[in-house]
């Protein structure tokens, strides 16, 4: 059997692999260019991709003999399901072992925007801190006490709300469908409506997968309604957010700030408009990017890909 892999994974991954199939990995410019892959795509039983590779109908429908695409991410906005399920192609993919490190990264950069740390260490590096310990010298705000909203209770959501009890954060969420409500005790947390988490949030954390109901679903409009002193955090996929709209809010200072991993379209560059704000906290897609996590999402992908080649169930499939 033939695999491609749009680009190398760990060198234990890549051994593994190797002792079962015969191997193409693109080695060349990232994203794999489309034309190059509807080239590559059109003999191989199976397909390692990540989430900046789009996988659409007309790479799918090039695959003559393609069985399994196991994703090297939780998110898998980025492959045509329905193209998919049409030839019966399997779709592995890697979540649980990415939730801690991604909520991990998300109270990292509520900290960070709320305690102004790296427009301090961008202060000092343009060497322009001057005053020593004023009493209004680069004052942030306490956590404690504050409300944490989260849009998207799931793996994520609910492994922050774990995390973010430590700082006295008050927590609400928002979903299409309530927890169970022993669930929520359990968790200490309130269900509201989602314009009531926009409302009395100081802390709106996006956890929702990007879909089409969620597309955008953070602009001018909700924003308006969100508090003059809250902050955005992003952590799930840029396009739940409209990229103009958050600028716009922020410059005419409807909310305090935003942190972001995750954009429209990755990388931005350094002329962004969201690189000039200093109420802005910004992160090149780390969410899940530990060692460890990474590793852990190598091994679930190929042993994904190998059980979907097997006939076998996978241990995570679509
Ligand atoms: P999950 O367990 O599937 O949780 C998703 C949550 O979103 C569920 O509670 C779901 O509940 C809710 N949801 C879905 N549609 C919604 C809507 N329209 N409105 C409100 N809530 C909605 O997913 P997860 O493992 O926590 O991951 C979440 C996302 O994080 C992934 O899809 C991925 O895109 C992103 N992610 C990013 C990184 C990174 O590197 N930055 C790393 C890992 C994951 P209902 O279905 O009941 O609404």
């Amino acid at each position: 059997m033939q695999i491609l892999l749009t680009r190398r994974l760990h060198d234990f991954a890549m051994k593994e692999l190797q002792k079962r199939y015969k191997i193409v990995v693109h080695d060349g410019k990232i994203p794999m260019p489309k034309k190059i892959l509807i080239e590559k795509i059109k003999n191989v039983d199976g397909l390692i991709c990540f989430p900046y590779d789009t996988i659409d109908r007309k790479i799918i429908d090039s695959a003559k003999n393609l069985q399994v695409i196991s994703t090297y991410s939780v998110g898998y906005d980025h492959i045509d399901l329905d193209a998919a399920k049409r030839k019966n192609i399997k779709i592995g993919y890697t979540p649980d072992v990415l939730t801690g490190a991604t909520a991990d990264l998300t109270i990292g950069l509520i900290l960070d925007l709320m305690r102004r740390i790296t427009e301090g260490d961008r202060l000092i590096r343009a060497g322009g801190w001057r005053q020593i310990f004023g009493p209004h010298d680069y004052v942030g705000v306490d956590l404690e006490g504050k409300t944490l909203g989260i849009l998207g209770m799931g793996r994520i959501g609910q492994a922050v709300v774990k995390r973010a009890k430590g700082f006295g954060l008050s927590i609400q969420y928002h979903t299409r469908t309530r927890l169970p409500k022993s669930q929520e005790r359990k968790l200490g947390i309130k269900y509201v409506r989602f314009n009531d988490l926009l409302k009395n949030s100081d802390i709106l954390s996006i956890h929702t997968p990007y879909r089409k109901e969620t597309h955008h679903i953070m602009n001018l409009k909700t924003m308006k309604k969100m508090k003059k002193s809250a902050i955005l955090i992003n952590t799930a996929r840029g396009k739940i957010i409209n990229e103009k709209d958050l600028v716009r809010a922020l410059e005419a200072k409807i909310i305090a700030g935003a942190a972001l991993d995750v954009f429209e379209k990755e990388p931005i560059g350094k002329n962004h408009k969201l690189t000039r704000m200093q109420n802005v906290v910004l992160a090149p897609h780390i969410g899940s990017s530990s060692a460890e996590t990474r590793a852990k999402m190598a091994q679930i992908t190929i042993q994904n890909l190998i059980l979907g080649l097997e006939k076998k169930k996978m241990i995570y499939s679509v």
